[in-house]
Parts: structure tokens; C-alpha cells; sequence
């Protein structure tokens, strides 16, 4: 077993995120397709939280990062410029005996089949990771097309488009969120190898002489998001430094966490050199060097990268999160109620605080404070069920809060609050609840709009 290997772990979290509607597979109800997730209700607010922390931290509180949102679909040429084409492949070999297929740079041994131990293994072969398709009417060569394996070529490509429209002037990076598709041979561990998946991919231009000093700035940038803005710690993350560098990278680190199936990458941090802009002007034929009007230099701009999946950071934070504790032990010390809870970071929380009314009679009242509550913080209204099983649903999700309105509030204008992770409760004039989430769940004003 591989260190860190929780095979329990991984079922757990499929059934929590099917159960409570994070992540189904696509198409379920044909068969799925392999290597496909549709994000649920709570799926789709963890998303979001996720994506629009990442864009105010690394777009709108930067002056020096423009925001992008490119097209699926671009010229095929793109694709040729980036190499893509020709080399994005993976080396496979198919086991004879149980039919398995691998990916030849992930068997520690090349000569056995890490599945069942056979060493009686097809060849390696290559596989392009392309997708391909085809623009207007006529389906030939002509006119085929490929979605996207990465956000990051688009953002090569438009590079004096936003330099000029902005008047940026270098260091500058540019960023995007959206879809990229791979025709992953082995599609595998849940969401962590998928076919089409979201990268959040960042682009930082700089002068050459300058490319390390910006590596690793960001370096320590995106480390000390994870820390701070997502609570991973040492024992759950580390760094992995790459040996072995693409012949045009300068220095390469992957963020690693620790997924259920084992350490995986979550983050690449890549020095590119001047391989991505060099490239897109040999086969564009364009000029794309960047006049310094400062040293009168022309310059052919360096690139940093920082380039994270958002369907690996929800597993990531969902792995880090789960957690069952004994909520009650019978006299024979037999456990006889297991609390799964999720201790999600209260700032990306599908629910940051959930108002649940004691009875139905203070619907009304409770429905208005719910209301209220709901123009700042992402709540939800529960009333059915006891008050334990709607404490115990909304520990399932991550919630952080539990505000519970009684018939003492109507009098004395507070309310209960009770938090997930200490379960201590405490009693909150209404008037002081507001501020006292803000605090908790760690909103401040430079970071009010993240949480919506
Ligand atoms: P791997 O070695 O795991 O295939 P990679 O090095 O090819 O990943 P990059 O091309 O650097 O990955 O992509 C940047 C990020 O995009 C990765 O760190 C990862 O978070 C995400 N990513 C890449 N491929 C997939 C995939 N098939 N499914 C989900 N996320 C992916």
C-alpha cells in the first residue's frame, strides 16, 4: 500500500458527495461516462467560493494581475505553437493478464504491472491527450479543431491584446479560470483525474534577468494561500521539486497534498523562460517582444506559471476536511452514533451558517432574521427534523455555524450559536451576530465579496 493510501477514506467521500449533492457522475442514469462529475447543489457553492477566492486573491487585490476569459475552441495553430500536437502524450502499456492500462512514467517498475504484479506488459505506446473536433459544416481535416488542454495558451496568445487595453507594463501577469479537456487515458481516483476539468491558471510576464526572483515570489505567494486561506498544513502539503525540467523551463515545483490515494500534484510552479511567447511568434509570424521605453531594449517577456485544478483543490479541501468523531458510546463503550463532519475552512463553506428555528410556530420570526443573514453570509433555512439531526446535516456539509432561533428570542433578542468544530454553543444578541460571523469565519473587508 502506497504511504498515505486510504481506500476507505475515498469511498467515503464519493458517498458523502453523492449523498448530499456535491459531485454526481454525468449522465448517471445512462451509465455514467467515464471520467465526467456534475457538481450538485453544495458542490457548485464550494465551487464557487473556491474560484472566487482564488480570483480576488490573485486578480483584484493585485494591480499588476488583469483578468481573461478566453474561448474553449481557438485556432489550431495554437496547438501546434505549444507543441501540443505533436507531443502531448502520455506512453501507455497494457497489462495482458488483467487488462489494466498504465502510464509508463507512474510505474515505479516499467517491467511489471503495478495492478497484478504480471510482468507479461504490451510495449508502451502513445496516446495524444488531445480532443478533437470540427468548426462548420464540413467534417474533414480542414476543419478540425481541439478544445483546450490548458487555460494557459489563450493567455500567451492575447498578450498585447491586454497589454495595450490595460497599460500594463512589465512585470504583469494575466489570469484566467475555465475549462480544459484531456482525453485522459485512465481517467481515475474520483474528480483527481478527469477528462474535463476547471484549472485556474495565472501568467506572470517578466524580464528574463528577473524570471527567478518572480518564481519564487510566487512560490511563496501560492504557499502561503494554501496555508492561510485553506488551512493546509505541513503533514497534509508539501513541496515537490522537479528534477527533471522541460527543456525549456528554468525551475519547476509541484504543490503536492495529500489525497486519499496518496501524495498527488495540485499546483505546478513553472519557470518557462521565454519558450511560450518565442513559440507563439515563430508561428504566428507576429512580432511579440515588449518595448521597454524605460532602456529602449526590445524584450521577448519570461514567463512564471501558476497553474491549479479546482476539481483537485474541492478533493483536496474535501480530504483534508472529513472527519468522523463518537457522538455517543452505549454502556457496553460500543459506539452507537458516528458524527461525520466536514471541517471545511468557514471562508469557502457551501453553507457558513445554517438558521434553524426550535419550532415551527417561530417560522416567521426566524424566516426574517434567515434573510437577513443571507445578504452576507451563503445560509440556509432548515426546519425539518429535530434540532440534533439538523445539527448533525449540516456537519455533513461543512456548515461552521448553527444559528438556532427559540422561543426566548422573541423576547430576548438572541439567539444560540453553535459551532461545529468545538460544539460549544453560546448565547448572541441578534444585534451582534452579524459581527461576530464576520470575525469568525475570518471575512474582512479586503475580502468581503470572496465569500459570496
Ligand atoms: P498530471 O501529471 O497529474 O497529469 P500535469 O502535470 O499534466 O498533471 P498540468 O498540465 O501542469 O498537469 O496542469 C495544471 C493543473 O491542472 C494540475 O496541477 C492539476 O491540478 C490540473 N489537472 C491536470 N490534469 C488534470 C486532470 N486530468 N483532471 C483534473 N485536474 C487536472
Amino acid at each position: 500500500m502506497a504511504e498515505g493510501k486510504d481506500i476507505a477514506l475515498m469511498e467515503k467521500i464519493v458517498s458523502l458527495c453523492k449523498r448530499r449533492g456535491f459531485i454526481f457522475q454525468s449522465s448517471e442514469i445512462y451509465g455514467g461516462i467515464n471520467g465526467f462529475w456534475d457538481y450538485g447543489p453544495y458542490g457548485t457553492r464550494l465551487k464557487r467560493a473556491v474560484e472566487q477566492l482564488w480570483w480576488r486573491e490573485m486578480i483584484e487585490l493585485r494591480d499588476n494581475v488583469e483578468g481573461l476569459d478566453s474561448t474553449i475552441i481557438c485556432h489550431p495553430r495554437v496547438w501546434q505553437a505549444s507543441g501540443h500536437l505533436d507531443q502531448f502524450s502520455d506512453a501507455m502499456c497494457d497489462c495482458r493478464d488483467c487488462k489494466a492500462r498504465h502510464r509508463v512514467d507512474q510505474m515505479e517498475d516499467t517491467g511489471v504491472c503495478p495492478n497484478c504484479g504480471s510482468s507479461n506488459l504490451t510495449e508502451p505506446r502513445e496516446f495524444n491527450l488531445m480532443m478533437k473536433t470540427f468548426v462548420g459544416p464540413v467534417f474533414d481535416e480542414d476543419h478540425a479543431a481541439y478544445l483546450r488542454a490548458e487555460t494557459c495558451q489563450p493567455i500567451f496568445v492575447d498578450f498585447h491584446n491586454v497589454r495595450v487595453a490595460t497599460r500594463q507594463k512589465l512585470p504583469f501577469g494575466i489570469a484566467q479560470i475555465g475549462k480544459a479537456f484531456r482525453n485522459e487515458i485512465n481517467p481515475r481516483n474520483f474528480t483527481f483525474r478527469s477528462r474535463e476539468f476547471t484549472q485556474m491558471e495565472m501568467e506572470f510576464f517578466c524580464d528574463g534577468a528577473e524570471g527567478m526572483k518572480w518564481f519564487e515570489y510566487w512560490k511563496e505567494e501560492r504557499l502561503k494561500y494554501y496555508r492561510e486561506k485553506l488551512g493546509f498544513t505541513a503533514d497534509f502539503m508539501r513541496v515537490y521539486e522537479h528534477e527533471k525540467l522541460a527543456h525549456y523551463a528554468k525551475a519547476a515545483i509541484d504543490v503536492e497534498v495529500k489525497f486519499p490515494f496518496g501524495w498527488g500534484e495540485l499546483e505546478g510552479v513553472h519557470h518557462r523562460g521565454d519558450w511560450d511567447m518565442s513559440r507563439h511568434q515563430e508561428f504566428s509570424g507576429q512580432d511579440l517582444h515588449y518595448m521597454d521605453h524605460d532602456s529602449g531594449r526590445k524584450i521577448m517577456p519570461h514567463v512564471i506559471e501558476t497553474s491549479v485544478g479546482l476539481d483537485r483543490t474541492i478533493l483536496a479541501l474535501l480530504a483534508n476536511a472529513y472527519d468522523e468523531d463518537v457522538a455517543e458510546t452505549n454502556k457496553q463503550g460500543q459506539n452507537t452514533d458516528v458524527r461525520v463532519v466536514l471541517h471545511l475552512p468557514p471562508l469557502v463553506a457551501p453553507i457558513q451558517v445554517a438558521l434553524l428555528p426550535l419550532s415551527k410556530k417561530l417560522n416567521e420570526n426566524a424566516k426574517q432574521l434567515y434573510h437577513d443573514l443571507n445578504r452576507y453570509f451563503r445560509a440556509e433555512f432548515d426546519v425539518t427534523g429535530s434540532i440534533g439531526k439538523r445539527y448533525r446535516r449540516q456537519d455533513e456539509i461543512g456548515t461552521p455555524f448553527c444559528v438556532t432561533f427559540d422561543f426566548d428570542s422573541l423576547n430576548d433578542n438572541a439567539v444560540t450559536v453553535r459551532d461545529r468544530d468545538t460544539m460549544q454553543q453560546e448565547r448572541v444578541g441578534i444585534t451582534q451576530l452579524r459581527a461576530m460571523l464576520d470575525e469568525k469565519i475570518n471575512i474582512s473587508d479586503a475580502s468581503r465579496k470572496e465569500c459570496r
